[in-house]
């Protein structure tokens, strides 16, 4: 069912001790405190190292915990990799599958895409998926190419996407500090929803749950997820900071 959801990845930041300052808060208000109220699903995505810690701060309240990566394989000689099923073991609901960074750091091609979320899915893990075109692909107009086969190799081949998110992230606004005007996003994402609609029907793109990612502040958080098509963000620099993360979480909490 469509909702707004909020997923914080913090990439490859916050050490041990990084972590609990994040969730104890520095003036007196813990993290999940400072969100108790939201209506909004809230995730977040610490890095694999960090999430027996972030499930310990987070139990009781209405956080998810996601991972950021996960193995295709259920097990054997991966050395340094982690499978979905172990995610699934250490509480995690979530896993973000191909990241820009994924696909341009360690060369994950549509195929490795398509492996990972059938294996999470197959183990229950609720796979979110990225997809968005370079700077070079934008200007050479080829975006809805890239956006469309990304999309086509990714999603699974069952009838039913209630467990998977979309997070439509433009590769030239993720850190960058440019952001995709709420227009433009909300266009490329009802894109998307046409080609969920082609390839499955069009009950299952109107539920489809799809993320805008790239530069999301508490500044230009309500502009874009109150877009129609937008559901919420993929927030990467931004959730790192738990003051401006409550606030990008809490955009549409009524003042009182
Ligand atoms: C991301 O990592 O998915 C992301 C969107 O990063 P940022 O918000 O920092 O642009």
């Amino acid at each position: 069912m469509r909702r707004k959801v909020i997923a914080g990845n913090w990439k490859m930041n916050k050490d041990f001790g990084e972590v609990e300052q994040f969730f104890v808060g520095t003036n007196g208000v813990s993290f999940c405190d400072s969100i108790r109220g939201t209506k909004n699903e809230v995730i977040i995505c610490p890095p694999f190292i960090d999430i027996a810690q972030t499930v310990r701060f987070t139990e009781g309240s209405n956080i998810h915990v996601g991972a950021q990566n996960c193995y295709f394989e259920k097990n054997g000689a991966y050395t340094g990799e982690t499978s979905a099923s172990m995610l699934i073991g250490a509480n995690v609901e979530y896993v973000i599958i191909g990241h820009s960074e994924r696909r341009q750091y360690f060369n994950e091609t549509n195929e490795i895409v398509s492996f990972k979320v059938n294996a999470a899915l197959k183990v229950g893990l609720k796979p979110i998926i990225c997809v968005g075109e370079t700077l070079k692909e934008r200007q050479e107009g080829v975006q809805k190419q890239v956006i469309e086969n990304q999309v086509r190799s990714s999603l699974p081949s069952i009838s039913d996407l209630s467990n998977v998110m979309i997070a439509y992230e433009p590769i030239w606004a993720i850190g960058t500090g440019k952001t995709a005007t709420p227009k433009d996003a909300n266009e490329a994402i009802k894109f998307i929803r046409s080609i969920v609609k082609d390839m499955y029907d069009n009950d299952v793109a109107n539920d489809v749950i799809i993320l805008y990612g790239g530069s999301v502040k508490a500044s230009n958080a309500k502009a874009l997820f109150e877009m129609p098509d937008i559901d919420g963000g993929l927030v990467g620099g931004a959730s790192l900071d738990p003051i401006e993360f409550a606030e990008i979480v809490n955009f549409n909490k009524k003042q009182v």
